[in-house]
């Protein structure tokens, strides 16, 4: 099988929320999203999503995307999509970095390969455990009140873990953090993910003043070595997110025992093939898994569930459910959250269908 064409798709993803806020005052209203068609001449098409949290959340940014995919596409023509190592070297030798370029190509061709073999992506990612697997629920940055009120009608759609935005003003985000804690039940779990947003001695007053509250710790600075010295301090579980991009940080955080969970965003790696590998090594070590991406439309969430289906269930921290916060629909087929459970597809390949009208017409077109 040879990809023969290469189209990319802009669509607008607005928020039921209307913002999501998170350190630093970073705010997103609408998200900005790519969708990756990869046609071949066995007449399948596989499709693929890219979303960064904006431009300011890891180095990437929607149009990079897609100036990204306009410049690697043409080295792709030719090549086995079914390949899929094969085409991620041949996508690392033509383009040095950009995984998030790489991210919806390699998830389109993993729908290829899904679609060729008539088998879901989650089966040829190392099969399904379980029926279906636990979300967590982003809570956006406001006022610590408002944060925790969200707590109960959140668990009243299924959630029971709560991801709270702080990185803000770290007296605050102590009231946050009991705040929300305040309104937990038995069974549910806290994270307080500071996005690289504290200094150091702010993040250390913070894990002081929360020490006697059941919360995890995410990625409370901005690089691994502050996150280490933090962890070294406090006796919250920890979780580290934006410096988890690669294997080599994934072995050195297990030899320095800097983390207790890890997060596996999908375009944060450059695609499945390398998100399995890191997800693999991590099962493999013992490591838990928050399993994601920056953020997406129903192929990413597709994607991700299917990721997430083929983890081992005890290693799955949580994962997300990104096609629920958005008002729009950009495929039929994705899976949908029930009572804060989701499964993946068990149609072949990804599982989902784009819907052509809202995607409209290419704004890249590569063969
Ligand atoms: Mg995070």
């Amino acid at each position: 099988m040879k990809i023969t064409r290469i189209r990319a798709y802009q669509v607008d993803l607005p928020l039921h929320e209307g913002s999501y806020k998170w350190s630093g005052g970073k705010s997103v209203s609408v998200f900005d999203s790519t969708v990756v068609a990869v046609e071949t001449d066995a007449g399948i098409t596989g499709y693929g999503e890219v979303c960064p949290l904006g431009p300011f959340y890891l180095p990437a940014y929607a149009r990079g995307a897609r100036t990204g995919i306009s410049e690697l596409g043409q080295h792709l023509l030719g090549e086995d999509p079914t390949h899929l190592v094969c085409l991620n070297r041949r996508m690392d030798a033509a383009l040095q970095g950009h995984p998030y370029v790489k991210s919806a190509i390699d998830m389109a061709c993993w729908d290829i390969l899904g679609q060729a073999t008539g088998q879901p992506v989650c089966v040829l990612l190392g099969g399904r455990f379980g029926e279906d697997f636990g979300l967590y629920r982003a809570i956006s940055q406001e006022s610590p009140d408002a944060m925790a009120g969200k707590v109960a009608g959140y668990r009243a759609e299924g959630y029971r873990r709560f991801q709270l935005k702080v990185g803000g003003d770290p007296h605050v985000d102590i009231e946050r953090i009991r705040a929300a804690a305040a309104k937990l039940e038995p069974g549910d779990r806290l994270i307080a993910d500071a996005n690289t947003g504290w200094l150091m001695h702010d993040a250390l007053r913070v894990v002081r003043a929360v020490r006697d509250v059941d919360v995890y710790i995410e990625q409370p600075c901005r690089t691994y070595e502050e996150c280490l010295t933090i962890r070294q301090h406090c006796d919250h579980p920890f979780v580290l997110d934006e410096n988890i991009d690669s294997l080599d940080v994934l072995l050195r955080g297990h030899a320095d025992r800097a983390m207790d969970v890890v997060n596996i965003k999908i375009s944060k790696f450059g695609g499945l093939t390398k998100a399995r590998q890191a997800r693999d090594l991590c099962a493999s070590l013992g490591i838990a898994m928050t399993i994601e991406d920056s953020w997406g439309g129903d192929i990413v969430t597709a994607a991700i569930a299917h990721l997430a289906h083929s983890t081992p269930t005890e290693l799955l921290f949580t994962t997300t459910d990104f096609n629920s916060y958005v008002t729009v629909s950009i495929a039929e087929g994705a899976p949908r959250r029930v009572s804060g459970r989701m499964a993946a597809s068990r149609e072949p390949g990804l599982g989902i269908k784009p819907r052509i009208e809202v995607l409209g017409k290419p704004v890249v077109e590569v063969g």
